[in-house]
């Protein structure tokens, strides 16, 4: 039995391959490190570098690994604001990348996959907190890509008996409480990391992107869990397809929204730092508020998040930032 994720050197990626190791789990990884990381893999996982969409090689990493029975699959864009720009390379890589992914996997007969969904599916939500069966339209190509991959995956379980779990994951903040692995984009485009380069003197100010939304001081409300909860859920989810069970989906949030300037000021308490701002404007593809009832994951996978005080998620990026201010280029 071995488990093969695919984007495992990103961030949320690389913090369930160490996840799985520690449990003692077989790992194979593949990522095109395009965006990902090669120091940011446990070196106790098998790693291959290449696309998921080249069936080719795709096929190479299941022969060579026979005992692959269930796949994690992380490997996709993930940015709102790049979507609303070149939409093509969202609907590319993430909603034809897993039509490449299915085919093959469908031919050499592993029949499970827990796949990278996201609260953007649900776009503009008619209540709060969001339920799983709430309605999905999405206002932004990045989310449209994934609901796509979700729709993809149900046809191709009835067609073909490819079980899935789709977890949609809401906002992903923090780092490896020992510092060692953590969030490291180029550019960075996300509010935490950028937050903390403010504080660590490496950026010069925190630009907030709206304070005329609707919500309680403007700025957008958003639900923050950390990696390695969301680590859990996937070796849970994987678990739930091992044992049998039906394909699902499931929102992983904290169930505690936070506006922008509630994570400034959490920021500014953990690191003492001032933290300049400047107001900018609007941001495309921005709703309000999500914020996630994930009671369904704690309930049918018994998922029980550990990260559920901003200021301990804040702690462990900060860690991690300090450590790395260059991230993995730091290691
Ligand atoms: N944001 C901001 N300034 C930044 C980066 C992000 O005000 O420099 C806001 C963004 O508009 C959103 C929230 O922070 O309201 C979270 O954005 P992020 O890009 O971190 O995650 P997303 O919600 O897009 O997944």
């Amino acid at each position: 039995m071995a488990v093969l994720v695919l984007g495992g050197a990103g961030y949320i990626g690389s913090h369930t391959v160490d996840r799985l190791v520690e449990k003692g789990a077989d790992v194979v990884v593949v990522d095109s490190l395009v965006t990902g990381h090669r120091a940011a893999v446990s070196d106790k996982a098998k790693f291959y570098q290449g696309d998921i969409a080249d069936q080719p090689f795709m096929r190479q990493v299941f022969a060579e690994n026979p005992a692959i029975d269930a796949v994690i699959h992380f490997a996709a864009f993930s940015l709102v604001a790049e979507s609303m720009k070149k939409p093509l390379k969202y609907f590319d890589n993430n909603t034809a990348g897993m039509i490449n992914l299915l085919e093959v996997m469908n031919e050499v007969g592993v029949k499970r996959i827990v796949f990278s969904s996201t609260a953007a599916t649900y776009g503009i939500p008619e209540t709060m907190p969001i339920k799983e069966t709430d309605p999905q339209k999405p206002i932004n190509p990045y989310g449209e890509s994934k609901l796509a991959m979700e729709k993809i995956m149900h046809w191709t379980d009835l067609a073909n008996g490819i079980k899935f779990v789709a977890l949609r994951y809401f906002n992903v903040a923090g780092a490896k409480p020992d510092g060692t692995i953590g969030e490291d984009h180029n550019p960075e485009t996300h509010l935490l990391p950028i937050v903390l380069q403010v504080a660590a003197g490496t950026r010069d100010k925190l630009q907030i992107f709206g304070d005329d939304y609707n919500t309680p001081d403007g700025t957008n409300v958003r639900d923050y869990v950390h990696p390695f909860d969301l680590a859990d859920a996937h070796i849970l989810a994987m678990n739930y397809l091992r044992e049998g069970n039906e394909s699902n989906a499931f929102n992983l949030g904290s169930s505690t929204g936070f506006s922008n300037m509630e994570i400034l000021k959490a920021a500014r308490e953990v690191t003492g730092k001032p933290i300049p701002t400047v107001m900018a404007p609007r941001r495309g593809g921005d709703p309000d508020t999500l914020i996630a009832a994930s009671d369904k994951a704690r309930k049918i996978l018994g998922w029980k998040p550990e990260f559920d005080d901003i200021h301990k998620i804040i702690k462990t990026a900060w860690k991690w930032h300090q450590t790395h201010p260059n991230g993995f280029a730091d290691r």
